[in-house]
């Protein structure tokens, strides 16, 4: 019984592959090339039930052939997490719109070819860039939920890069429900979306741990390089989930019935910069007088007077508790002093 995780090298994807190895799930990763293989099941020590099988480009229709040649019915559950992850860029469409449609497209295609009878489940990594309308976020009569969606169409994806990876997660979302929808008749599994908003958290090793971190952590990293002098910039706010529970979801979804057929949206808190920086002065004595300290306990954690994020039911769902803002921002600093000592 074998779960394959697309994107295996991600921030997210080895926090869920660590997950599954500890609980004995055999892992099929995959990853862009064979020297990111490699290194990757070097990390996790090269445990005799991780595989990571290379696919280049995902893109292409038959990327995911191959993959379920080898392993054939083995694969019970599919977790697609590969989606690119950044806002710099010169062709859009090229870059990210097109990879996050087409890769969950190829995949579920694939599923459909050669897995239909043998796989049970798919978790999709969406995001709550697929649920929420951007144009609201200070407008308190707006509230969201798992049956939100992005109004976004091309016309919005192509303003910038911003919205290009919002639509992208929205786009290939869609086409996820729609593909359950149309083949409803002939396929036997069933889908869950996992979409957190900022997800924040350790790297799974500190080997990951380089001059530039991955896009959502790497805010993180930044302010911790803010000098003391500098404004508190509270531009960046919004919500945040721990990357562990992230991971633990996409668990649950494979191994929860209840779960099928369900938009998790997963969203600790509120945050702003000040919340953060307040955990860096309060925990990190090294930290202090070298990061702002602006006004503490006035972030958005504390008050926050826009829209309404509503996650009940999938807190219910779901059924543990998400690490709070203090916990998350805790381990991801400590880890970074510790690699940059
Ligand atoms: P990372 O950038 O760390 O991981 C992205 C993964 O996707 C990598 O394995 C990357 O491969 C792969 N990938 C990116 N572009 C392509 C492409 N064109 N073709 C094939 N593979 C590709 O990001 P995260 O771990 O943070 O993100 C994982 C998922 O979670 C994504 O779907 C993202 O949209 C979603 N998400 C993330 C949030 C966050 O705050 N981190 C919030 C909400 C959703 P490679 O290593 O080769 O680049």
């Amino acid at each position: 019984m074998s779960v394959l995780v697309t994107g295996s090298t991600g921030f997210i994807a080895q926090h869920i592959i660590s997950h599954l190895l500890e609980q004995n799930y055999s892992v099929i990763g995959t990853a862009r090339s064979q020297t990111k293989a490699a290194t990757l099941q070097k990390k996790f020590g090269n445990p005799s039930n991780l595989s990571i099988d290379v696919v280049p480009d995902m893109v292409k229709p038959d990327a995911f052939y191959e993959v379920f040649e080898e392993h054939g019915p083995s694969i019970m559950y599919v977790m697609h997490v590969a989606s690119p992850f950044f806002t710099e860029s010169d062709n859009y469409k090229r870059d990210l719109l097109i990879p996050a449609v087409e890769g969950t497209k190829n995949i579920l295609e694939a599923i459909k070819k050669f897995g239909s009878e043998t796989v049970k489940h798919v978790v999709i990594t969406s995001s709550v860039a697929a649920m929420f309308d951007f144009t609201r976020d200070e407008d308190p009569t707006y509230t969201y939920d798992e049956d939100s969606w992005n109004p976004d169409e091309m016309q919005e994806a192509l303003i910038d890069g911003g919205h290009a990876y919002n639509a992208s997660k929205k786009f290939a979302e869609k086409l996820a429900w729609k593909f359950m929808e149309e083949n409803k008749s002939t396929i036997n599994f069933g889908l869950t979306t996992v979409c957190p908003c900022y997800v924040f958290g350790p790297q799974q090793f500190d080997e990951n741990f380089g001059s530039v971190l991955n896009t959502s952590c790497e805010l993180i990293h930044k302010l911790v390089h803010t000098s003391a002098g500098a404004a508190v910039d509270n531009s960046f706010v919004g919500n945040f989930i721990d990357v562990r529970d992230v991971a633990k979801a996409h668990i649950a979804a494979i191994q929860r019935p209840e779960l099928s057929g369900k938009r998790l949206l997963m969203i600790s808190s509120r945050f702003n910069a000040q919340d953060i920086y307040d955990v860096m002065n309060e925990d990190f004595p090294e930290l202090q007088g070298n990061v702002p300290k602006g006004n503490p306990g006035t972030g958005a954690l504390h008050h926050w007077a826009g829209a309404v994020a509503d996650n009940s039911r999938t807190k219910e769902l779901l059924g543990f508790p998400f690490n709070p803002l203090r916990k998350t921002i805790d381990d991801t600093v400590a880890q970074v002093l510790r690699c940059e000592k």
